[in-house]
């Protein structure tokens, strides 16, 4: 990651000409039975190696977004490609599997399975993912490197996932989000529960990645003071309109 100055913030084209990982055109999408809220992203892509920082207030759509670049929600209408491929034109199935092999995913509210223990969570993109897989030489190893890199106890690996403090689950969820190194690694406001140290390893790591594998790092928060770490800085209100009247 080379900081770029803050002129080249808030623009919706990569600062490099490498090809891009993800690619947004005219892009609209609306929640069912919400006519109150719509969202539309004329054009945005993120290079290859690109970190960039996803800031707005809240209600502006951010997750709404990740979600609509994930596949979990399908846009009405535009077109999203991830890696060249366009995510709509998959099957749900197939769609699983390319969001295991291509992102890191990192939710806001964790989502990782709370009877499973720590290494099973972090092993599970690799499960449906069998080109993820096949880079990582050795999984339960890589596991608890990760775990001992984002300053988690050793014995952590056999503790149910549920049983840990809210600190403790977001660095799992960040273990798995880094497995395998996926391309793209999205992730949700996931420094909100962490103290300071631990965010700044958090993303210590994450550029770490970005710069050794070409992963594309696309983070949400609402804190800008993190502006100054990432490539690129996007503002919700430059790349995408949202409608939140009545319609
Ligand atoms: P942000 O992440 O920027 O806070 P969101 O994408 O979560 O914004 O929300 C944008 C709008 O979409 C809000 O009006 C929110 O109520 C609505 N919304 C978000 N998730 C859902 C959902 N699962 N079902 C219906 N409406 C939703
Ligand atoms: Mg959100």
């Amino acid at each position: 990651m080379t900081p770029q100055p803050s002129t080249s913030a808030a623009c919706s084209k990569p600062l490099s000409d490498t090809a891009s990982v993800l690619q947004l055109d005219d892009v609209r999408y609306r929640w069912p039975g919400r006519a109150s809220f719509g969202l539309h992203v004329p054009d945005l892509s993120l290079a290859q190696a690109e970190t960039i920082l996803l800031l707005g207030e809240s209600g502006s759509g951010k997750s709404t977004l990740l979600s609509l670049i994930c596949g979990t929600i399908i846009a009405d209408t535009g077109r999203i490609s991830v890696s060249g491929t366009d995510i709509a034109a998959l099957s749900a199935g197939q769609r699983d599997r390319f969001r295991a092999e291509q992102i890191g995913l990192i939710f806001q509210q964790f989502n990782l399975l709370p009877f499973a223990n720590v290494q099973d969570n972090i092993l599970l993109p690799l499960k449906f993912a069998p080109e993820r897989r096949n880079r990582v030489t050795d999984p339960n190893t890589q596991a608890a490197q990760l775990c001992n890199d984002l300053g988690l106890p050793t014995g952590v690996m056999s503790a149910k996932a549920g049983t840990l403090s809210v600190g403790q689950q977001q660095r799992v969820a960040a273990a798995r989000a880094l497995i395998g190194m996926p391309p793209l690694i999205i992730a949700d406001e996931p420094t909100s529960s962490l103290d300071a140290a631990t965010q700044a390893t958090f993303l210590d790591l994450l550029f770490a990645q970005s710069r050794a594998h070409g992963t594309t790092v696309l983070m949400v928060s609402h804190d800008a003071r993190l502006s100054d770490q990432f490539d690129r800085v996007i503002h919700m209100a430059d790349v995408a309109q949202t409608v939140r009247d009545a319609a």
